[in-house]
């Protein structure tokens, strides 16, 4: 057994890992390793990717692309692809992904299976409006076939459906025309949400991409907003494909209390020093973490936790300023810190995340109780506003919020694989 953590690096827990990588064997395989669990990149927070004592079947080497359709964009792949391999190979030729999470470090089936948004959401949805068909291994060694127009309950349970329909193999999706790899990029400083909601509005019908940094540290909320579009550009080199990685884990979390107002007091400073206009290159924008491979260590041994929310429209502002003011009072949080408005459309799984309304993300190192009973606070919150946490970067809601947030999880229990278990299932769904 091998030793596995999500990326809140929580936990460390064995696993019994068994390599998928030739779809045509993957039906033997998993029916003789069953009960177990698709595994990514481990790229999600919580427990969502974990089976701890039991098996994950490993992904990552079913990396094929099988075919490319010039003309209308339409890619088949293997679901274990990482999203930077389709940006590479096919932006260059005038297509990309019109949804991608803040890593492309993530596999196909995991971008699926967490039906994964971006920046794009208001204009492009979620990544499963962008799936036009699924093959799905079940672990008694069948295959399903499955798209919008042909088993659209077995799609609908797939996307979002966290990794326990099936096993993905393989994918169909839709990319979408650009110029090229350049972004016409503004930011501006914010301060209070309704600021924030003002400049998300306006931005909406013009702007591709949309998001905000909050300084989660200070008591009147202020922040960074973010607006992109594809444009073209001419005479500018590409970016060195070059990043850093964090090999070293520090004793303790280098995020800290006493640090954190100075450090979100400097940040804001700076960006707001170099607000304006600029072109950029996707990756950059799209992709800023990934600069840093591993900065997931910066928390300490103890790892750290995401809390991800989404509210409705009409409570969208006093839930913010009631979760952001709570935060500040309690002095806990990191300098990574989110807000983002969702369009007017839901994601089309029976479980997925994204819907109307604005998410607010927020990383805390995990100080134990205490961050536990922040959490409740919050939940309190997100409960009241008829909102949802997010299983991609949960690792402790409560089974009730769970249900409150996902109401069509009875209906997504019948097109569960009785081969498939994880961490998160368990705790939420009792299996
Ligand atoms: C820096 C960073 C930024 C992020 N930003 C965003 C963001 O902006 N928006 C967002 O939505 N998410 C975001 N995420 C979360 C991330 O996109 C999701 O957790 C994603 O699902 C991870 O993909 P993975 O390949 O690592 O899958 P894993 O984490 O390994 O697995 C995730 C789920 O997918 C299932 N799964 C994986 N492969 C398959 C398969 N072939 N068949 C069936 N099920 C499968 C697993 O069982 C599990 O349930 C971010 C994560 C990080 C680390």
């Amino acid at each position: 057994m091998v030793n596995v953590s999500s990326w809140g690096r929580l936990e460390r827990l064995p696993h019994t890992m068994v390599p998928l990588d030739d779809r045509q064997r993957a039906g033997r395989i998993v029916s003789r390793h069953a009960p177990g669990l698709a595994y990514g990149m481990g790229r999600s927070y919580g427990d969502v990717c974990l089976n701890p004592r039991g098996t994950l079947w490993t992904t990552t080497g079913l990396d094929r692309f099988i075919s490319f359709d010039d003309d209308t964009g339409r890619l088949v792949c293997e679901a274990g692809v990482r999203l930077r391999d389709i940006q590479r190979v096919f932006v260059p030729r005038g297509w990309m992904l019109p949804v991608s999470p803040g890593t492309q470090l993530v596999t196909v089936g995991g971008a699926i299976a967490n039906d994964v948004h971006g920046k794009s959401h208001h204009r492009q949805g979620s990544f499963g409006d962008h799936v036009r068909h699924l093959t799905l291994l079940r672990t008694a060694d069948e295959i399903l076939q499955c798209g919008p127009g042909h088993e659209p309950d077995w799609w609908a349970a797939t996307i979002g459906g966290l990794g326990l329909t099936g096993v993905i193999l393989t994918a169909e999706l839709q990319l979408m025309r650009v110029p090229g790899p350049w972004i016409d990029v503004e930011t501006l400083p914010f301060a209070g949400t309704s600021d924030f909601f003002a400049l998300a509005d306006a931005s909406e019908a013009d702007w591709d991409h949309t998001v905000a940094w909050i300084d989660c540290a200070s008591r009147i909320p202020r922040g960074i907003f973010m607006r992109g579009r594809p444009t073209v550009s001419t005479h500018r080199p590409e970016p060195a494909a070059r990043s850093l990685t964090m090999r070293w884990t520090p004793p303790v979390s280098l995020i800290r209390r006493s640090s954190l107002r100075l450090f979100n007091t400097g940040y804001f400073e700076w960006q707001r020093w170099r607000a304006g206009r600029r072109i950029v290159h996707y990756e950059p924008f799209l992709y800023p973490l990934d600069n840093v491979l591993e900065w997931n260590r910066v928390y300490g041994p103890r790892g750290f936790y995401q809390y991800q929310s989404v509210v409705p429209p009409r409570e969208r502002q006093a839930a913010t300023d009631a979760m952001l003011a709570d935060v500040a009072r309690s002095g806990e949080g990191s300098v990574l810190a989110v807000l983002k408005t969702f369009g007017n459309r839901s994601g089309p799984g029976m479980l997925s995340f994204p819907r109307p309304g604005v998410t607010l993300a927020l990383d805390f190192p995990n100080d134990g109780a205490r961050t536990l009973r922040l959490f409740e606070r919050l939940d309190a919150i997100v409960e009241s506003a008829g909102g949802a946490l997010y299983p991609a970067k949960d690792a402790r809601m409560p089974r009730r919020l769970f249900e409150q947030g996902y109401p069509r999880l009875t209906e997504f229990q019948r097109f569960r694989d009785p081969g498939i278990t994880s961490a998160l299932s368990r705790r939420l769904m009792g299996s």
